[in-house]
């Protein structure tokens, strides 16, 4: 008999999601907005410390969202780190403009400054400044966020902080997503919290975050009649599920510290393997680990690669996956332009593995995880 799948990451309910769902239905709260979605982003301030947050259907929407709010338009140029998910890269796309992609740095995994500077500088050069930066905390793991901030105000550019991955993760005690201009999060089923699916826009400016909701309710004037001026799109998040989303803040800390024990648990009971390394963590940032990653050096190893490991892992119904695929790699994106000297992106995704790391994963599958991983490496060697 083939055992219980285990996933990378499923969803992990609380407890009160259902209450807040009972509410709208006693209250007849059945639509987008209502007093869960006014009650979610108010919660969603308290948690991040930002000043305005917007509920919105994906994170995907908020990313168009911010880009447009940005004036994002045909043939605008966007830096973007390649090493991410399709999600931060599409909504550029949508927009008609050009996603000018930068390599990751090994001590973040995340867009790295140098080339990013490199970057900027030779799209000035050519006559065409970027409009906006992007920089994405893969993985949960906070992007140098200092540097990128300074080099974003040295080049007067405006910074979208793609934090899907990020929640409950700080800078320097600063939450993720508060960094830039316009901050995005996502409740995707797989992410640290979920709310089935859904995203937000963190903003601290009074003025952005009323456009935000502007926008994102179809535009609509101040007028007694369905009045239009601009294009208007339906990116709100529903009144049910923004009660989700509420149960699931309640737990958010509980949630990163039994990631970060996962991923702590992985490390210990895998240090003997030199040949597995794993994800970092900047001095003075705490990651939520949202995913545990592991990175396999090829001359330490004996033969065994990431997918020597994945297709053991995957023999015992788990799953696991390779690290994101660049984005300059990707066959859709593949005409815009690239920086990246040392392709360190691309070495990781070559090399890495994310493990299962779902905060409802009991210990009896992690030690399994861990007993197939070094059976590999045993027989390996032998
Ligand atoms: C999940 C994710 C998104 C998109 O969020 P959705 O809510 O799934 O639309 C964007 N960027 C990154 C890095 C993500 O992991």
């Amino acid at each position: 008999m083939q055992a219980q799948r285990i996933y990378l990451s499923s969803p992990h309910m609380g407890g009160n999601e259902l209450k807040y769902i009972h509410e709208a239905f006693d209250h007849n709260w059945i639509v987008p907005l209502g007093p869960n979605v006014d009650g979610f982003e108010r919660e969603l301030c308290q948690v991040t410390g930002a000043g305005y947050a917007a509920a919105l259907s994906s994170g995907t929407a908020a990313i168009h969202l911010a880009l447009i709010m940005l004036g994002v338009g045909p043939g605008d140029e966007v830096i973007c780190p390649t090493f991410t998910f399709s999600a931060t890269v599409n909504p550029i796309v949508y927009q008609g403009a050009v996603p000018v992609f930068v390599d990751s740095g090994y001590s973040t995994w995340n867009i790295c400054v140098n080339e990013t500077r490199r970057a900027i500088e030779d799209r000035i050069r050519m006559g065409r400044k970027p409009k906006a930066l992007m920089v994405v905390h893969l993985y949960g793991q906070s992007a140098k966020m200092q540097e990128l901030m300074e080099l974003a105000v040295q080049f007067d550019l405006p910074v979208i902080e793609d934090a899907a991955e990020a929640l409950g993760a700080t800078y320097q005690g600063q939450a993720l997503g508060t960094f830039g201009k316009l901050g995005i999060l996502s409740f995707n089923g797989n992410k640290i919290i979920t709310t089935s699916g859904g995203g937000a826009l963190l903003i601290n400016d009074q003025t952005l975050i009323e456009k935000a909701r502007f926008l994102a309710t179809q535009a609509r004037d101040n007028a007694p009649h369905y009045q239009h001026s601009q294009i208007g799109y339906n990116y709100r998040m529903s009144n049910i599920v923004a009660g989700i989303g509420r149960g699931q803040l309640e737990v958010l800390t509980e949630r990163v510290n039994r990631r970060r024990e996962i991923f702590e648990y992985y490390q210990k009971s895998l240090a003997h393997l030199p040949a597995i390394s794993f994800s970092p963590e900047l001095p003075g940032t705490a990651g939520n680990r949202w995913l545990t990653c592991i990175v396999i050096d090829e001359a330490k190893s004996g033969g065994i690669t990431r997918e020597t490991i994945r297709l053991a892992l995957g023999e015992q119904n788990i799953e696991s996956r390779p690290l994101w695929k660049p984005m300059h790699l990707q066959p859709v994106f593949a005409q815009y332009p690239y920086y990246g000297s040392r392709n360190v992106a691309e070495d990781l995704f070559n090399r890495g593995l994310c493990l299962p790391s779902g905060s409802n994963l009991p210990q009896s599958d992690l030690e399994r995880i861990t007993g197939i991983v070094r059976e590999v490496f045993e027989k390996g060697q032998a």
